[in-house]
C-alpha cells in the first residue's frame, strides 16, 4: 500500500466522476459554445455573487492572468514572502507581467493592514515601483493551511480602496478555509476583485481552476488566458468533473481535516519532533529534531511506502486528501509508531 500525503493534487478521479466527465455535452470552448464551461463559470460566479468567472487550467494561469488585468509592467503587488505566487509559480509574475513583488514579513502566510499600509511605495516617489495590487492567499500553502480572520481581511480592503488598489485572493484551498469557519462565498465575492479558487485541490478533479472578478476587471479575461495558451477546446469534459465535484466533494474536506489534526496530534508526541506547526485546515507541517537527518528519515518513511516532502531547514509536510482512506490513515499510525527515528 503506497501512502502519498505529499499534497493534495494526487487524487484521481473517483468512477462517477469519471462517469459525469464521459457524459458531458461539450463545445467549442475558445468560441464559447462549451456548455459544460459555460454552467460551471455560471455556477461559480453566483456562488460568489461576482460578475464573471473564467476557466482554466490550473491555479497558477488563474492567478497569472489576474495578475495581468490587476497591473501595468514595472509595477508591484505586495504579498507575503510565503505566497504561491512569488514562491511557487515560476517567477511568473516577472516573466508574464514584467511586475516586482513586494513581500510582507507575515505569521504563517498571513499579515495585517498595518503591514500593507507600511508596504506601499508612495504614488508620487518616481523612484519607487507604483503599488498596484494586494495580494491575499487563504488558506495559506506554505503558512500550513491557516485560515484568515475576516476582520482583518476587511480592514485590507479598506487600505486597498484608500490606496486605489487592487485586491486579488489566491484561493486555491479556499474551499478548506470555508469549511473550517462556515463562510458564506458571497462574503468574499462582496470583499474581493478577483479570486482563484482551484477544483484540482481538495475537491479531487483531474485538472482546473476558476477565476471570478468584477466585471470591469474581467473584459480583459479571455485575451490574456489566450496570450497564456489557457484557450482550450472541448474542455467540458473538465469542467463536469469540476460540476461534480462540487455537489459531492465539498461537503468532505472536514474529514480532511480532522485526519490531518490526528495526524499533528500523534506527530506531537514523538520526542524526534521538535514542534508540530497548528493545525486548521488538511496541512501538516512539523519540524524535525536537530539530531534527525531529513533525507534519512524521508528514505525510511518511503520504504513503509509513505510519501511526504521536505520543504526545507528540516521541515516537512505532510497533506491530507480524498484519496487518504481510512485504513490508509490506520496504517500510517501503526508505522508511524513503529519508527526508530533516533
Ligand atoms: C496549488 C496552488 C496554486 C495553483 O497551483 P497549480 O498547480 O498551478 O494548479 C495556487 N496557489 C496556491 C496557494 C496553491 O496551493
Amino acid at each position: 500500500m503506497i501512502i502519498d500525503l505529499r499534497s493534495d493534487t494526487i487524487t484521481k478521479p473517483t468512477p462517477k466522476m469519471l462517469d459525469a466527465m464521459m457524459n458531458a455535452k461539450v463545445g467549442d470552448d475558445v468560441y464559447k459554445e462549451d456548455i459544460t464551461v459555460n454552467e460551471l463559470e455560471t455556477r461559480i460566479a453566483d456562488m460568489f455573487g461576482m460578475d464573471e468567472a473564467l476557466f482554466f487550467p490550473t491555479g497558477s494561469m488563474a492567478n497569472q492572468a489576474a495578475l495581468k488585468l490587476h497591473t501595468n509592467p514595472g509595477e508591484q503587488v505586495i504579498c507575503d514572502k510565503y505566497a504561491h505566487i512569488y514562491n511557487y509559480e515560476g517567477g511568473g509574475a516577472s516573466f508574464n507581467s514584467g511586475i516586482s513583488c513586494k513581500l510582507i514579513d507575515g505569521h504563517r502566510g498571513m499579515f495585517t493592514a498595518n503591514q500593507v499600509e507600511e508596504s506601499i511605495n508612495p504614488p508620487d516617489f518616481y523612484h519607487s515601483p507604483l503599488t498596484s495590487l494586494i495580494e491575499i492567499e487563504n488558506t495559506t500553502n506554505k503558512g500550513g493551511g491557516a485560515c484568515w480572520d475576516f476582520e482583518e481581511l476587511k480592514k485590507i480592503r479598506k487600505v486597498a480602496d484608500k490606496h486605489h488598489l487592487g485586491y486579488h485572493l489566491d484561493g486555491a484551498r479556499l474551499w478548506n478555509a470555508m469549511a473550517v469557519t462556515g463562510e458564506d462565498p458571497k462574503l468574499y465575492g462582496g470583499l474581493f476583485d478577483t479570486i482563484s479558487v482551484c477544483l484540482s485541490k481538495g475537491l479531487g478533479c483531474p485538472i482546473g481552476s476558476v477565476l471570478v472578478g468584477k466585471k470591469e476587471l474581467m473584459k480583459g479575461a479571455l485575451r490574456v488566458r489566450k496570450i497564456l495558451g489557457g484557450g482550450m477546446r472541448q474542455v467540458g469534459y473538465l469542467a463536469a468533473a469540476g460540476l461534480y465535484a462540487l455537489d459531492n466533494h465539498l461537503d468532505r474536506l472536514s474529514e480532511d481535516h480532522k485526519k490531518a489534526k490526528e495526524i499533528g496530534d500523534l506527530l506531537g508526541t514523538f520526542s524526534w519532533i521538535k514542534k508540530v506547526e497548528p493545525i486548521e485546515t488538511n496541512i501538516v507541517i512539523f519540524e524535525l529534531n536537530e539530531k534527525v537527518n531529513e533525507d534519512v528519515f524521508l528514505s525510511q518513511l518511503n520504504e513503509k511506502g509513505i510519501r511526504i516532502i521536505g520543504m526545507g531547514s528540516n521541515k516537512l509536510r505532510i497533506v491530507t486528501h480524498l484519496d487518504y482512506t481510512d485504513t490508509m490513515h490506520d496504517r500510517l499510525f501503526y508505522e508511524l509508531k513503529q519508527l526508530k527515528v533516533l
